[in-house]
């Protein structure tokens, strides 16, 4: 809070300087209370310092030439990173219908010219600590969306956000008939390889071996931990055909490169087994994962190293493309 507190900011809107000075010199005689002061005469002018600086809260005269201060009120209102900095209005004595259509508007508070010192200052304290309470609990909410989604070691999806987005793709597939295929991928002997160079270099294998398949997927697919040495890459789009492509270049880009861990290079393999939607047959999160999961079963049951498409799927492919050649 104190940090953020030192480097709060304010935009003072009012086509009077002499105003904008001495509001300034009010909200400067408490030490600390703002780094930063932005001043603008009119409505656009106070616009453009909005969406070139971070401001905090702002201050701002109703009635000014052109864009007054009931027009930046709505621009910024309607501005979705604006939107929650807090604007107190300046009025005159008798407006008092200005003053609640303000408030009405969105406004968080107003003052009445000509304003009284301490009741400035105090306004202006309140506000602002509200808004930086705000930031606070925005960047706590951020954190924890964060960690609810992410698997702690490896920094990729978890699997609740696997699941999640299964359940979003596979209805979007239903709904527009649109290609969706599934990777489900299973280090080769990797309780040997904990074994012989420890539960670290085990870990940070895990660690690499994410980075590796994050820069061979588009942004767009969906990578997970699926559970200890497994990850799952969801590809929406995909045909199988494209899926097979993707899953053959993690495959080789893990096997053909061994992992430099300490002293040690260690060749390190995995085994894929590639599923696809298939309408009204594999069309759950259930069947999706079955399917996957069998062929990866044949991978290891093969030799291991390798990738193996789920038979159903193909066939269903296959017989799609002799119809389609008809
Ligand atoms: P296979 O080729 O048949 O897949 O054999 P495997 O040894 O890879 O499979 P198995 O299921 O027998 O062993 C998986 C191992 O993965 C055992 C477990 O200790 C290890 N493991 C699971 N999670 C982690 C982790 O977070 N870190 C480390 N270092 N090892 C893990
Ligand atoms: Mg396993
Ligand atoms: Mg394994």
């Amino acid at each position: 809070m104190n940090e953020a507190k030192k480097s709060a900011s304010i935009l003072i809107v009012d086509d009077s300087e002499a105003i904008r000075v001495k509001i300034r010199k009010v909200l400067s005689s408490e030490k600390g209370l703002f780094e930063s002061f932005y001043e603008a005469e009119n409505g656009i002018d106070g616009y453009k310092k909005l969406l070139e600086h971070k401001i905090d809260l702002i201050l701002c005269d109703v009635v000014m030439p052109q864009i007054d201060g009931f027009k930046l009120l709505l621009m910024v209102k309607g501005h979705p990173e604006l939107r929650d900095i807090p604007i107190i209005m300046l009025t005159a004595e008798e407006e008092q219908e200005k003053k609640n259509l303000g408030l009405q508007k969105g406004a968080s508070d107003y003052l009445t010219k000509p304003f009284d010192d301490f009741e400035l200052l105090a306004r202006v304290r309140l506000h602002l600590k509200l808004k930086l309470l705000q930031d606070e609990l925005m960047e706590a909410n951020k954190q924890l969306t964060h960690l609810s989604i992410t698997d702690a070691l490896t920094q990729v999806y978890n699997r609740r956000y696997l699941m999640k987005m299964m359940l979003n793709e596979i209805s979007r597939s239903k709904r527009y008939r649109s290609d969706l295929s599934f990777l489900l991928l299973d280090i080769d002997n990797f309780k040997a390889l904990n074994d012989t160079y420890g539960h670290q270099a085990g870990d940070q294998i895990l660690i690499d071996i994410c980075i590796r398949i994050g820069k061979t997927i588009r942004s767009t697919d969906i990578l997970s931990r699926y559970g200890g040495e497994e990850f799952a890459v969801l590809l929406p789009q995909v045909p199988l055909t494209g899926a097979e492509k993707v899953a053959e270049k993690i495959r080789k880009e893990v096997a053909e490169n061994p992992f430099q861990i300490n002293e040690d290079k260690i060749n390190v393999s995995l085994s894929c087994g590639i599923s696809c939607f298939l309408e009204e047959k594999v069309d759950t999160i259930d069947t999706v994962i079955m399917e996957a999961d069998r062929a990866l079963y044949e991978s290891k049951k093969n030799g291991k190293n390798r990738v193996t498409i789920s038979k159903d799927c193909l066939e269903s492919i296959s017989v799609h493309e002799d119809e389609d050649k008809k």
